[in-house]
């Protein structure tokens, strides 16, 4: 069975901008990661990282967007990483997207999706 998960027809071919994402913070002391600002942060509660599973409280904090295939389509994936180390970690994005981990932004611009 198919699943029909997909995206108005025009969200395939030019996709927004990613919304800006913070600076990375070398500690989440000041932070208080489990009540966020979701128009901040993207998220309310951030709890550990995505890379490696660390308590994100005991660490900083490093969001990036990476473009990344899920099933038939490529996703855009907000990565809450608790050091530079894990972003730079993370596998090498979708081919034809935003081909490094990024922080979103105006200056950002998904290349237009080619599948014809
Ligand atoms: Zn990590």
């Amino acid at each position: 069975m198919f699943r029909s998960v997909r995206g108005p027809p025009t969200a395939r071919g030019a996709l927004p901008p990613f919304p800006p994402l913070q600076p990375g913070k070398a500690s989440t002391q000041d932070l208080d990661i489990r009540d966020l600002d979701p128009a901040v942060w993207g998220t309310d509660v951030i709890q550990a990282c995505s890379v490696c599973d660390r308590p994100i409280a005991e660490s900083g904090l490093h969001q990036v967007w990476i473009s990344s295939r899920v099933g038939t389509d490529t996703l855009p994936l907000l990565v809450n990483a608790c050091s530079r180390a894990c972003v730079d970690a993370l596998p090498a994005p979708a081919k034809g997207n935003v081909p490094t981990p990024h922080t979103g932004g105006p200056g950002i611009v998904q290349p237009r999706a080619d599948y014809a």
